[in-house]
C-alpha cells in the first residue's frame, strides 16, 4: 500500500512524503495491527472508541510512537475516553461536540489534534457538517472554544465519481487555511491524492475484508 501511495503521488507530481497512510484497523484483531506495526506502519484509524480502547493501550506501551486517529462518529458521552485515547479526532461535526471536547481538553490537559468532518455530498444519512455551515463551526470550535482544528475530513457519496467532491474539499481546506485534508479510502485513494489529500484512510486494501 505504501508503494501504491508513492506511485499515486509521483504520478501527479506530488512529494510522496506529503501523503500519510492511516491504516484503518476497525474489526481487525490486535494481531493484525501488530503485523502492520512490524512492517513499520505507525498511524492507525479506528471508528469506535470502545473497540480502540480494547486494542490500543497495550500496543501503545510497546510502540510509543504509535499514532491513533478516531475516524468514526463521536457521541458526547464518549468524549472523555476519546480525548484520553486518541491523538487525532477526525470527526468534529457539531457545536455541542466541539464544546464538550474543549471542556475535556481543558480538564485533562490532553490536546488531540482535531479535524472537522464535512458532509460534502449533503447526504441525509451521513455525519459531518454541511459545507455551508463549515465556516461557522470552524469559527466556533477553533476561535471561540480554542480547539486545535488543523484539517478537514470527508467520505464522498458512494457510487459516484469522487473527484469533484475531493476537489471541493481541497478548495474548502485552502479557503480556511487548514493544512490537513483526510480523504480517500481503499476504493478511491488515488483520486483523493490527486486532489490533494494529506491523509488517506485505508482499511480493506491492507487488512482484507471485515
Ligand atoms: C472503514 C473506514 C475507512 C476505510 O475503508 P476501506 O474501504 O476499508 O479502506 C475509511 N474511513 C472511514 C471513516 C471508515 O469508517
Amino acid at each position: 500500500m505504501r508503494e501504491k501511495i508513492v506511485e499515486a503521488a509521483k504520478a501527479i507530481g506530488r512529494d510522496p512524503h506529503s501523503v500519510a497512510l492511516v491504516a484503518v484497523s476497525k474489526n481487525h484483531s490486535i494481531d493484525a495491527v501488530r503485523q502492520a506495526l512490524s512492517a513499520g506502519q505507525r498511524i492507525f484509524g479506528e471508528n469506535r472508541v470502545q473497540e480502540a480502547a480494547s486494542k490500543f493501550p497495550q500496543l501503545r506501551a510497546e510502540f510509543p510512537d504509535l499514532v491513533l486517529h478516531l475516524i468514526g462518529p463521536l457521541q458526547t458521552n464518549k468524549v472523555k475516553d476519546a480525548v484520553a485515547l486518541f491523538d487525532v479526532i477526525e470527526t468534529v461535526d457539531r457545536p455541542k461536540l466541539a464544546e464538550k471536547l474543549a471542556e475535556e481538553m481543558q480538564r485533562s490537559g490532553r490536546h488531540p489534534q482535531c479535524y472537522i468532518q464535512v458532509n460534502i455530498g449533503n447526504e441525509s444519512q451521513k455525519a459531518g457538517v454541511a459545507p455551508e455551515n463549515l465556516s461557522a463551526l470552524l469559527t466556533l470550535s477553533r476561535d471561540d472554544y480554542g480547539l486545535p482544528i488543523v484539517g478537514l475530513m470527508c467520505i464522498p457519496p458512494a457510487g459516484q465519481d469522487p473527484t469533484p467532491y475531493f476537489n471541493e474539499m481541497a478548495a474548502l481546506a485552502k479557503a480556511h487555511h487548514l493544512p490537513i485534508l483526510s480523504q480517500g479510502m481503499s476504493g478511491d485513494y488515488p483520486a483523493a491524492i490527486a486532489a490533494g489529500a494529506t491523509h488517506v484512510r485505508v482499511g480493506t486494501a491492507i487488512f482484507g475484508e471485515r
